[in-house]
């Protein structure tokens, strides 16, 4: 009878999760990482002002404009985009270093760092967020009451447009309740790790089962 040893493989991916500003993405994120030991949440740097809820390096890395180009010049980014007329930007060594580690990572970025960050990692798993509707989007936008009525009506537009990139995406969950939301993304995760070309990555199925030899 010959061995059979499981090989231990890292599996681990960016989670792109996008969808309109006010949809409830970053909610989903953190119920999310309550439920699964194996995933983080990038934490994006921005040249944004904190809102007054926010933390600096829990939310985000609150920075000056000079600070983020000179990350940029030093390509400290895995994708960075302007949205909403600030700068937005995930930082690649952390990113680069949980996923090593066997940690993956879900990045709440908009669609155009989402499309990037699918490029530079086609392991990616991409879910795209959308409201029960375009109405109930509004109302969640305005009863968040951290804008100004300029900027709902700004980020009601680039809604529109953002929801034109949701053919890239592998996923759409609806956010109507948020704890079905976070069991279908839950779902979600658990499916990508049992994938065959996730776990067989490179390696025959001799090889991840330790079977040596000719035969059993
Ligand atoms: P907010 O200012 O409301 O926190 O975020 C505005 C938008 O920027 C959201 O769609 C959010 O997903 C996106 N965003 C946050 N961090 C990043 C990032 O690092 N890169 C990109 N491309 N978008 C981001």
């Amino acid at each position: 009878m010959e061995r059979l040893v499981r090989n231990s493989r890292v599996i681990s991916f960016p989670i792109v999760v996008s969808g309109p500003s006010g949809v409830g993405k970053t909610t989903l994120c953190h119920g999310l990482i309550q439920k699964d030991s194996k995933l983080a949440f990038s934490i994006s740097a921005t040249t944004r002002q904190a809102r007054s809820t926010e933390e600096h390096g829990k939310d985000y890395f609150f920075i000056s404009k000079e600070e983020f180009e000179r990350m940029k010049a030093n390509t400290e980014f895995a994708e960075w985009a302007p949205v909403h007329g600030e700068l937005y930007g995930t930082p690649k060594t952390w990113l680069d270093g949980q996923l090593a580690q066997g940690i993956s990572i879900l990045l709440d970025i908009d669609v155009q760092g989402g499309v990037r960050i699918m490029d530079v990692y086609p392991e990616a798993v991409s879910i795209f967020v959308v409201p029960p509707s375009f109405r109930v989007l509004e109302e969640r936008l305005r009863n968040r009451k951290s804008e100004t009525e300029k900027a709902v009506r700004q980020r009601l537009k680039n809604a529109l447009e953002e929801m034109e990139y949701i053919t890239r995406y592998s996923y759409i969950v609806a956010n109507d309740v948020v704890n079905e939301a976070v069991a279908k993304m839950e779902h979600i995760v658990r499916s990508e790790r049992y994938k065959r070309e996730r776990i067989l990555k490179g390696i025959t199925w001799k090889e991840y089962l330790g079977v040596e030899g000719k035969g059993v």
